[in-house]
């Protein structure tokens, strides 16, 4: 009813039954009759409960589902990336040295210099990973690790060139390098995964940097859970110094994760 207009059935589904932002269909009502949908707790994108089991990708950085009339491009160790999460992603080794020096000033501005050269190298999932299980010191790891501050001299498969994407928005050429790593301090190298908007990448980088700086400066004994609070926290001050200052190129990408604290892979379930 509208005032004292009824609505006809199909009017009042049209106007108030939520439809999928998936599938664009009408939720379907559960076993009890009731419209039972999941939405991002950040974006806010409502869908049918059953596509977490169907096999729809999500955008491995910002998380939304990838609807059905739009293509996610697919980065070759299989992560999806939405469109606007690709518009400002970092794609290889070089390209994200501008913003490594951004991100060592802000250290800088903090009194907290690092003086020593450390190598930053964007990196494959399976080269993060290699590199990851080949480090001595145990790891506080998170759900899904995206960045590694490293202490052991290895050979790192880096990511050299800039992919290029064929039909089907997959990457057909991923040239890496091997990087030699050798020990001139603490730390030998900062790896962070290639691909992900610059927003996340330099929060992820801002994190590793704070490892480096507590290795560097001799600060050990810390629990782990202490040190990734320590980390989070820089990395939380480096996006807010980005959005104050405005130069964030891109900040609906910056991604509602909390960037590396591991959010949950379910909507929260609401149902109406
Ligand atoms: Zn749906
Ligand atoms: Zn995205
Ligand atoms: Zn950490």
């Amino acid at each position: 009813m509208y005032g004292d207009h009824p609505y006809h059935k199909s009017c009042y589904r049209e106007l108030y039954h939520p439809k999928c932002d998936v599938c664009k269909q009408f939720i379907p009502t559960n076993m009890n009759g009731l419209i039972e949908y999941r939405a991002h707790p950040f974006w806010m994108q409502k869908y049918c409960p059953s596509h977490e089991h169907d096999g729809t990708p999500r955008c491995c950085s910002c998380e939304r589902m990838e609807p059905h009339d739009t293509k996610y491009v697919t980065l070759d160790d299989g992560r999806k990336l939405c469109l606007e999460c690709l518009d400002s992603a970092i794609m290889e080794t070089l390209e994200c040295q501008p913003l490594y020096l951004d991100i060592r000033e802000f250290y800088e501005g903090l009194n907290m210099k690092v003086d020593q050269q450390i190598p930053l190298l964007l990196v494959e999932r399976q080269a993060l990973n290699e590199a990851m299980e080949g480090e001595k010191r145990g790891h506080h790891h998170l759900p899904e690790t995206r960045g590694l501050c490293m202490s052991e001299e290895q050979i790192v498969s880096t990511v050299s060139r800039r992919p290029r994407f064929g039909p089907g928005f997959s990457i057909i050429e991923l040239v890496t390098e091997p990087f030699r790593l050798t020990r001139q301090c603490e730390v030998t190298a900062i790896l962070i995964l290639f691909g992900l908007p610059r927003l996340l990448t330099g929060s992820i980088l801002a994190h590793e940097m704070m490892h480096a700086w507590l290795r560097l400066k001799g600060y050990r004994g810390l629990s782990p859970e202490i040190e990734e609070g320590i980390c989070q926290v820089l990395a939380h001050m480096w996006l807010d110094s980005e959005i104050m200052s405005g130069s964030g190129s891109n900040i609906a990408s910056s991604s509602s994760s909390s960037s590396s604290s591991g959010p949950s892979k379910k909507g929260s379930k609401i149902t109406i």
